[in-house]
Formats: structure tokens, sequence, C-alpha cells
């Protein structure tokens, strides 16, 4: 019988009312309770390493997570991970970078609905994640819905419905149908995982709204290491209002930018427009491409944590992680 470690952090799954609103309440141990014929399926333990509404998720909690995965790797067949659905896509990315050719699943999960509320997601959903972790799916996804989504390519879509994440520009693993796992693409994965433990937070995202006022660019790059733009379309910035040339002024002292996208599919392509070409060519600008800004966010986040100049950077987040980006290498 395969052995699967649950990792409690909280979230809706695990959370009951408070007279204030829901909030995290159940232990990992608790949620096993409530799935008695998951014993038939295999050996579980658990360990509750917080207990979180994931809007409070940050990159340290991600090291935590890593570390205590890394502990416990060889000792299981499988992980379960449950979490807020909120930030759940920036988890995913952010350990599908930290925790890299795992031959093992990871597998990611929570709910919409409290496990103990009489119309919940819950139950389906840790069905599935066990049955996933159980399974030959290496490396890290989240399982919700009866999906199975790429850690790389999550983005929670829905705010309430049960289908709560969509696969981004690009298909889903697998689906779990009557509790049979369907898989429709099979993930690369190595003999032996790579665990990354740093990670560099000093990473800001800024979204473009019509009139964005420079100064906010400027103040997050005072601050950081990277900023991530993430504008409209295809990608590019007003031409008016200074920010090409703030974004020039900081590339001299060494800051990164990434352009992104606001919408939702298919991704960016700096080079169509004017007011993008020039970011590209003369600025030095990098783009998302296919990526999603959950994914490009943590991506920099590792990639900063290790990369010694700029050049590297932009090699590195070129260099698919997980199959996150397709673009680059299939031109
Ligand atoms: N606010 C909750 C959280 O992200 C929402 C959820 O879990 O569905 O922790």
């Amino acid at each position: 019988m395969k052995k699967i470690l649950l990792i409690g952090t909280g979230g809706t799954i695990a959370s009951a009312p408070t007279g204030e609103g829901l909030a995290p309440a159940l232990s990992a141990q608790q949620l096993m309770t409530r799935l008695p014929e998951m014993r038939e399926l295999c050996e579980t333990d658990s360990i509750q390493l917080l207990s979180l509404d994931s809007t409070d998720i940050c990159p340290e909690h991600w090291q935590l997570i890593v570390r205590c995965i890394r502990e416990h790797y060889r000792a299981y067949d499988g992980f379960v991970l449950t979490h807020g659905t909120d930030t759940m896509a920036y988890t995913a990315a952010a350990l599908s970078y930290m925790i890299q050719n795992s031959p093992k699943p990871i597998v990611l999960t929570g709910a919409q609905r409290p496990i103990d509320f009489e119309s919940t997601d819950s139950k389906a959903n840790l069905t599935d994640a066990f049955l996933c972790a159980c399974s030959d799916l290496p490396g890290v996804s989240i399982v919700f819905d009866h999906k199975v989504i790429l850690g790389t390519r999550a983005k929670k879509t829905h705010s309430k419905s049960f289908s709560a994440f969509s696969s981004i520009n690009h298909p889903e693993l697998a689906v779990v149908r009557d509790g049979v796992l369907l898989r429709y693409i099979r993930q690369d994965c190595g003999l032996f995982p790579t665990f990354y433990d740093q990670l560099n937070p000093k990473v800001a995202l800024m979204k473009l709204t019509p009139g964005a006022d420079r100064e906010l660019l400027d103040f997050l790059y005072a601050r950081n290491d990277a900023v991530i733009l993430e504008s409209f379309g295809v990608g590019g910035v007003p031409q008016a209002g200074g920010f090409c040339e703030s974004i020039a002024e900081w590339r001299e002292r060494g800051r990164i930018t990434v352009l992104t996208t606001q919408v939702e599919n298919e991704g960016s392509d700096l080079g169509v427009y004017h007011v993008g070409h020039r970011l590209k060519n003369d600025l030095g600008v990098l783009e998302a491409y296919d990526m999603t800004t959950e994914a490009v966010l943590a991506k920099l986040m590792w990639i900063l944590a290790y990369a010694k100049d700029p050049k590297e950077a932009a090699r590195l987040l070129y260099t698919p992680v997980a199959r996150d980006i397709l673009w680059t290498v299939s031109r």
C-alpha cells in the first residue's frame, strides 16, 4: 500500500464559522477523519504545518513547505498539501520551481466550501487528491473539481464556483472520473528531485491602468530587484507619462523588467505593436509569453536567488521548467 503524507496549511477546506467570517480551524488529522474510506486506498500520516487563510501566505511559507517535503521525501510515495484557494496558484508555481523533476506526486488541493458544510466540494477534492498522490503522476499539480492542472499553469478563475481553477495556455494533465484517473499528458520528471531552498522575494507586480502614474513604477523599482508589468493585450506601455524613461533608468541600476498581460489566455507578444517593440529591442524588457503571471512571479523569485547577473536571469526565465513556457522552445 502506498504511503502518503498530508500536509495541512489551512484554507476554506479546514475552516469553520467564527461569527466574524470563516477561519481555519481543523487540523490535517481532523480532515482525515472526515474521509475514513481513504484507509482502503493508502496509508496516511499528517502534519499540521500552518493554519492560515491563504491570503496570509508569504514566500517564507513556501520555503517552510519545501523544507517539510524535503525532510519527508524518502519516507513517502506522494504528498497532498491542503491550501486555501486564493493563493494556491502562486504556491503551486513556487513549489514547481523549488522542487523540480520530482518523480513523486506533490498534489495541492483545497475547497470553495468547508469540509463540515452540508454542501461541500472538500471531500471530492481531497479524495481525488489522494488518488492522484497514489498514482504515477510526477511533479507538482493542483487537483480541483476533478481536474488535474500543472502547478505552473494554474489560475484561480472563479471566486465561488466549485470549478475554481483553470489551466492557462496548456491542456489539463488529466481528469478524475468516478475515481479513475484519465491521463492526457505525461509530465516530465527525473529519477530524483532537485530541491532549491532559496527565494528572493524582491519581485513586485504592477498592473497597468489607463493613465497610470510613473511614480508608482519608480516606487516599486526602488524597493525591488525585478518588476513585472502586467500590461494590456499582447503587451506595451503608454508612450506618454515617462514609462519608457523609468524602465531605461532603472535598467542602468540593474533592475529587471518583465512584461505580462492582463489577458488571461494566449500570452504576450511584445514585438507586434509599436508600443511594445521598443521595450523589447532597446530597453531589454523581458516578456512572459505564455507563462501565467503567478508563474512569472514565482520563477523570478527563484531565479533571482541564484542567477549571477541579468543575462543569466533572462536565460533562466526563458528556459522551460515543468512546461511553464512553451513559446520560447516552439518557435
Ligand atoms: N480565503 C480562503 C483561502 O484562500 C479561500 C479558500 O480557501 O477557498 O484561504
